[in-house]
């Protein structure tokens, strides 16, 4: 066995992996691609050094980072993915029948092509009739329509090089402007033990621009950190409330989890106000 030492550039401690097997590595022109096999998680993607996930736990990501959106939201029927080329959300978005349209908007096509070779089960919806891929940066795209979407789910790599400008407050002014009435916007926003400022600015850059913005997590025990955020934003409604029924397919999301993922109110309002002596 060889030992795989995680290169997360944000992260006080360091995951070593014990590999069974290297299964594919490349560059492309954005990052080095590389997929591994692990005796426990199975098969692993890791892009420039840092694990986004694996075959054993993705779904936790995966379900947390779609559902709460598509169903707090009453009727989405044109949603947006920006990332996520292994096609894990896209997976978990066409799980909601009542989708018309889903724009997959993946900067690098590798990622798209090694998932569909190595991971089956994660890319199996890429394919999907509704689904339109665009090989191209998620800001870009998003700059260019307006009022349109019901759900924009930003499912990036860590926030540094290309994937910046996917957190900036123009990137959110667009967001904003591409939904309609009752819109919804949710992005991972990294762990609230060892990136609590990263957090806190995404947040405070959110409500600049959007009328609802709030902060719920999930356990993601290959995240350094592992308490897991993701930021919301909604045009109008509360996105604490569930407003559909239960999609099928689901592992871990669940009504219930969805009432309890949002951080409680004092502990929001703490870390906000940099209240925390932790
Ligand atoms: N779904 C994953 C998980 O389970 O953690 C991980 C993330 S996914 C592989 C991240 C993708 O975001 C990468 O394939 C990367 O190319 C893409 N990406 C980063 N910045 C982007 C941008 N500005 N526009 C579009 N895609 C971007």
């Amino acid at each position: 066995m060889i030992k795989f030492f995680e290169k997360d550039p944000y992260s006080p401690i360091q995951y070593v992996y014990e590999i069974s097997r290297i299964l594919y590595k490349t560059k492309s022109p954005y990052q080095e691609i590389l997929v591994v096999e692990n005796p426990y998680f199975g098969r692993m993607l890791v892009l420039d050094g840092v694990v986004q996930f694996t075959e054993k736990d993705e779904f936790f990501y995966h379900e947390m980072l779609v559902h709460v959106a598509m169903h707090a939201h009453p009727e989405p029927k044109r949603v947006v993915v920006i990332g996520g080329g292994d096609g894990g959300a896209v997976r978990e978005v066409m799980k909601h029948d009542c989708v018309e349209k889903l724009y997959f908007v993946e900067i690098d096509r590798e990622v798209i092509e090694t998932s569909k070779r190595f991971f089956p089960t994660v890319s199996c919806e890429i394919d999907n009739e509704k689904v339109e891929i665009k090989n191209m940066d998620g800001a870009e795209f998003i700059k260019n329509h307006k009022e349109e979407f019901d759900v924009v789910v930003v499912d990036s790599t860590d926030i540094i090089g290309f994937a910046k400008s996917l957190f900036t407050v123009e990137f959110f002014r667009a967001v904003r402007e591409s939904l309609k009435e009752e819109g919804m916007f949710v992005t991972l926003s990294e762990s609230l033990h060892f990136h609590r400022d990263m957090v806190v600015d995404v947040q405070k850059t959110m409500k600049l621009v959007f009328p609802v913005v709030d902060l719920y997590t999930a356990p993601i025990a290959t995240y350094a950190g592992n308490w897991w955020t993701f930021s919301a934003a909604s045009m109008k409604l509360d996105m604490r409330e569930p407003r559909r029924s239960m999609v099928n397919g689901r592992r871990f999301y669940s009504e219930e989890i969805h009432r309890q993922c949002f951080l409680p109110e004092k502990l929001y309002d703490d870390l906000l106000n940099n209240r925390l002596d932790w």
